[in-house]
């Protein structure tokens, strides 16, 4: 090879270095165009993005701080360039940790707080060409805001949780498959559950298995159809077997996108309402069948609008259909009888003035078909206003047409009655008129006639057969002057007419004249006639004479009639306890023990045929009887028959003359 031909060589090679070199330089310069674009647009990134951009060498000197970041930390781009990263954040060993991380190699991503601004940082570390860590590339972008927002999510979060958990409604959330995804505090414990967090992921079947199939099917009726279903009220039983009752609302669950994705509820506990329910429905029909029982209707009258309600009881009690008298005045005045009307509002006036505990009152009332019934009405003020004046009356009002209609039978029963008793009163007071003024008027012309059978007697001028008629006469005429006299007696001592006189007397005398006066008559009997007065009798007591001898007089003029021949008679005095006896004892024919309580009746005689020897009209005892009575004292009799009688009178010993003035 020619040296020209070498050298054209060279020339050409070192025209190919040009070349090189040239295309070298304008790489060069790209090269420097890029990195300045890029440095530019690093630049622009970090002068416009709320980060700080930095390089640390592995001494920890600061050789790179950029961004616009830095302005929150204090700071401006290359400030801190120098300066010594572990001394500037020597209280902030976290971050100094994470950059010595970086430094042994590793990629460290945290989150670093200082004072109220939050950064999420990057490190990394930077190699050189050979491989060797140089230092650390640091990035970190300022999300106080993200951070701030977080805070509030979750106070907002905190807030809805414990709105949750603070009111007294169950929440509940489910997903499409109805499986517990949150709820309250108050479900969870409803279920048994200590947080609401452990509900997460439960079903119905396994809390509820009673009641899943129904709450299911109420969520899927809810997820299919879109619509809510609110406050309807569902029995539910408690994990622990308690019965509850639910009012509760389903609405169905969306998302951002308004898509279904599950089901909210919400509940709240009304078993004790519907305890109370329960309770005011039974008392209400217990009320009702008391209502029923006793025909009672009910009302409610309102005293601000003047309208009354009645119940359908008392709208059935006359006659009407229920609602009939839907808001009729409280009287429904033109249907209550105009006679009773007065009363009735004197009876509501009397109420509201306070003059009566209650208003009551009775009244007719006309029923649907026209006819009156008659009403009792009970009624108590059952609301006042705010000043206590009364608003509301209300009360029952009971048909009372029946009680009524006996109440005037009875009355007329009774009238009639009183008219009856008035007419025999009437008649009893007729008669012993009669007695009295027909006795009186047979006694006066008897004792003139008794007198001149005397006189005829005592004459001396009848022969033996006349005498003896004479004497027949007297004793005839003397039979009827007692019977009138008894008869006199009794009628006046019915009147009243008769009269005790209380006179000083002896019993003693008194006894022994009498005793002497029959010894005449016991004697031509052919009887005994004894008179015994004890020593305790007194010489003088206060007593009606007359009346003790007429009592005497008849039972000892008994014995006479009623003792056999040979028999004995015994009148005794005494005091016993402070009372005078007069015991009169035969031994006569005795009066049989069934006999007994008649004898002192008017008019009864034990022998009444027409055969009877022995005379009298039945009067004596009954007289002796009342007078005992009328002097305070008794008569008893102990009998046997064919053994004789023994009659006892007691008397006071002494009569108080005050008392028979
Ligand atoms: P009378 O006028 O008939 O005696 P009383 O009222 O005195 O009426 O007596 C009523 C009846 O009582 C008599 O009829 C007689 O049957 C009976 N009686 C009264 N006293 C006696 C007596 N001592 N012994 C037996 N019976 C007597």
């Amino acid at each position: 090879m020619s040296l020209v031909h070498e050298l054209d060589q060279v020339q050409v090679l070192r025209n190919r270095i040009a070349d090189l070199e040239a295309l070298l330089h304008d790489k060069e310069q790209e090269l420097n165009q890029e990195r300045q674009n890029s440095d530019r647009k690093i630049r622009t990134l970090t002068e416009n993005l709320p980060i700080v951009l930095y390089t640390i060498d592995t001494e920890g000197t600061v050789t790179l701080s950029e961004g616009k970041g830095l302005a929150k930390l204090g700071s401006t781009p290359g400030q801190s360039v120098g300066q010594n990263i572990f001394e500037m954040y020597k209280d902030h060993s976290e971050s100094q940790k994470w950059i010595r991380k970086a430094l042994a190699g590793e990629s460290v991503q945290s989150t670093m707080s200082l004072g109220s601004i939050h950064m999420q940082t990057w490190h990394s570390p930077i190699y050189d060409e050979a491989g060797t860590i140089s230092g650390v590339l640091g990035l970190a972008i300022d999300v106080t805001e993200q951070k701030q927002s977080e805070i509030q999510l979750q106070e907002s979060h905190n807030l809805l949780q414990l709105v949750l958990d603070t009111i007294p409604v169950r929440v509940f959330w489910k997903d499409l498959n109805s499986t517990y995804l949150g709820c309250n505090r108050l479900f969870a414990q409803d279920a048994n559950f200590a947080t609401s967090q452990k509900m997460v992921g439960m079903t119905d079947y396994l809390l509820y298995p009673d009641n899943a199939d129904a709450f299911r099917a109420d969520d899927v009726k809810i997820i299919t159809s879109g619509k809510s279903q609110l406050n309807f009220e569902e029995p539910q039983l408690t994990p622990d077997g308690k019965q509850m009752w639910l009012r509760t609302s389903k609405i169905p669950l969306r998302n951002i996108a308004g898509e279904i994705v599950g089901v909210l509820g919400t509940y709240d506990d009304i078993t004790e309402r519907k305890q109370s329910e329960i309770e005011l429905r039974e008392s209400k029909n217990r009320l009702e069948m008391a209502l029923d029982g006793a025909h009672l209707g009910s009302w409610d009258w309102d005293l601000n609008t003047n309208r009354t309600l009645f119940d359908a009881r008392y709208e059935k009690m006359l006659g009407f259909e229920a609602g009939e008298l839907a808001g009729e005045s409280p009287t429904h005045q033109s249907e209550i009888h105009p006679d009773d009307m007065p009363q009735m509002l004197a009876q509501v006036t009397a109420y509201v003035e306070g003059k009566s505990n209650d208003y009551s009152a009775e009244f007719r009332t006309k029923t649907k078909s026209g006819e009156w019934k008659w009403i009792s009405a009970k009624g108590q003020f059952v609301e006042r206003d705010a000043n206590s004046k009364p608003v509301r009356l209300a009360g029952v009002n009971q048909d009372i047409t029946a009680r009524k209609h006996a109440d005037e039978e009875r009355e007329t029963l009774l009238a009639n009655e009183r008219e009856a008793r008035r007419e025999a009163q009437e008649a009893l007071r007729m008669k012993d008129l009669f007695l009295a003024t027909m006795s009186h008027e047979l006694r006066t012309p008897l004792n003139a006639m008794i007198g001149f059978q005397h006189l005829m007697l005592f004459s001396q001028q009848l022969d033996a057969d006349n005498s003896h008629m004479a004497e027949r006469s007297i004793a005839n005429s003397q039979r009827l002057l007692n019977l009138i006299n008894n008869i006199l007696d009794i009628s006046r001592i019915a009147t009243g007419g008769l009269k005790i006189v209380p006179v000083t007397m002896s019993p003693r005398q008194l006894a022994q004249g009498i005793g002497t006066d029959l010894s005449f008559q016991a004697k031509e009997k052919g009887l005994n006639l004894n008179v015994e007065v004890a020593d305790n009798v007194p010489d003088s007591i206060t007593h009606d004479e007359e009346r003790i001898g007429q009592i005497m007089l008849n039972l000892v003029g008994n014995a006479l009639k009623f003792t056999e021949k040979l028999g004995t008679i015994t009148m005794r005095l005494r005091c016993t306890n402070e009372r005078l006896v007069i015991e009169v004892q035969d031994t006569g024919i005795g009066i049989p023990a069934s006999q007994k309580h008649v004898i002192f009746d008017d008019f009864v005689q034990l022998d009444n045929s027409s055969t009877r020897k022995h005379q009298g009209a039945g009067l004596g005892l009954a007289i002796v009887k009342r007078l005992a009575l009328l002097m305070q004292g008794s008569i008893t009799v102990e009998s046997e028959i064919g053994m004789g009688s023994t009659f006892v009178v007691t008397l006071p010993i002494n009569l108080n003359p005050e008392s028979y003035q």
